[in-house]
């Protein structure tokens, strides 16, 4: 296939409203797959590169990188895929290849990496996301869907599902039962709960309200939930967990959380805070806690998940919309109303 000619929704300006927006997609080349967009998850990410919350974006600007797509073209040199597979791609749709991450499967991790929206591919062409018709992507980073899930079910976990897996795979074979903290119950936190119990943890949702609490307790499986605002919750729960995973996107006081940390716990950000978050040394020294980050997972750890996931069964919660919805969709998200991960119907809504 020559160039192809694709429709997409963008973003104009950091207003971050999404419209109609044509483009042109690369020639598949020897290592490509193109593939028909078939579902795209909504992460928050999306929505901070829409608004240029992380100050990066150029316009327009097509988000989505949790995409399930259906292959319909592979490049000569392509042997793991065939025509008609269901594939996934991620965060990421290219790096240098040759770095001490790259060679260590830590790709995401590359300085060269190329990010799937608001990139710049190796030709100088701008990357655009899976809010589009179609994508051509290299074989490396896409990903097989596995045949017991569903392309819908399988687009959060391209994400928000490899983001809290790869923070939490260094837990899993505990020989002990860990005690998780969960803070933030979005789209990551909602399969990170589902991860951690099914690596055998005693989980508890640290949220900022009691809306959550019942679909938290029973459909999720959390054993806990506390609510941050609540101080003699939050008093009683101090020292009692292993590690929290924490998935707030926005500046909250990390000291409230790292109390609740046993000696040697960890703090793991995977949140995307808009500002500098601040805690005081002591509420690290005096009890060997650390904070580390994460981010996304490798295209190995994609894969991981994805068998995890279908392995045991699990069931990430969405909400499907059309492309009509769609700015409904991120508004409904900035008020912290999703239950828990909107995905983008993109072949059900006739984009061209
Ligand atoms: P989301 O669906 O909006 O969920 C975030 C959750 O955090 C909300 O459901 C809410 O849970 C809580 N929250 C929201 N605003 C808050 C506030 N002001 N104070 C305290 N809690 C608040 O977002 P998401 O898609 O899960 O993404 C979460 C964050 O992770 C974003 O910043 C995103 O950019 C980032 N992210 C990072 C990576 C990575 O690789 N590190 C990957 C994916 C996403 P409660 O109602 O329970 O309080
Ligand atoms: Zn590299």
């Amino acid at each position: 296939m020559e160039e192809q000619c694709v429709t997409g929704w963008a973003a104009r300006d950091s207003s971050g409203i999404l419209s109609p927006y044509s483009f042109t997609i690369r020639k598949t080349g020897d290592e490509d797959v193109n593939l028909k967009v078939l579902y795209c998850g909504i992460d928050h990410t999306d929505l901070h590169q829409m608004r240029n919350e992380i100050h990066m974006s150029i316009y327009p600007l097509v988000p989505g990188h949790e995409i399930v797509g259906e292959v319909v073209e592979l490049g000569s040199a392509v042997k793991k895929f065939k025509l008609g597979d269901l594939v996934g791609v991620g965060c990421i749709v290219g790096s240098c290849g040759d770095c001490s991450a790259c060679m260590s499967n830590m790709e995401q991790y590359c300085r060269n990496r190329i990010f799937t929206t608001n990139g710049i591919h190796k030709d100088g062409k701008r990357t655009q996301g899976g809010f589009s018709t179609a994508m051509v992507v290299h074989q490396k980073f896409v990903v097989r869907i596995p045949d017991k899930l569903s392309p819908e079910q399988a687009a959060p976990l391209l994400c928000a599902g490899v983001t809290a897996y790869s923070a939490l795979r260094q837990f899993n074979d505990s020989d002990k039962i860990l005690k998780a903290g969960i803070l933030g119950l979005g789209g990551v936190g909602h399969v990170g709960v589902q991860i951690a119990k099914a690596m055998g943890h005693h989980v508890t949702v640290i949220s900022s309200s009691d809306k959550k609490k019942v679909e938290a307790l029973e459909h999720l499986g959390a054993d806990d939930f506390l609510v941050s605002s609540n101080a003699a919750e939050m008093e009683g729960a101090a020292e009692s967990l292993d590690y929290i995973l924490d998935t707030v996107p926005a500046v909250h006081p990390l000291q409230l959380y790292l109390s609740l940390l046993k000696v040697i716990g960890k703090l793991l950000l995977v949140g995307v805070a808009p500002k500098p978050l601040q805690f005081e040394s002591d509420d690290l020294i005096l009890g060997k806690k650390s904070i580390t980050g994460s981010f996304i997972g490798s295209m190995e750890e994609t894969q991981e998940i994805l068998e995890f996931w279908a392995e045991k069964g699990l069931k990430s919660m969405i909400e499907i919309v059309k492309a009509d919805y769609l700015n409904e969709a991120f508004k409904r998200m900035e008020k912290n109303d999703v239950r828990y991960r909107f995905v983008f119907d993109v072949a059900g809504s006739n984009l061209n």
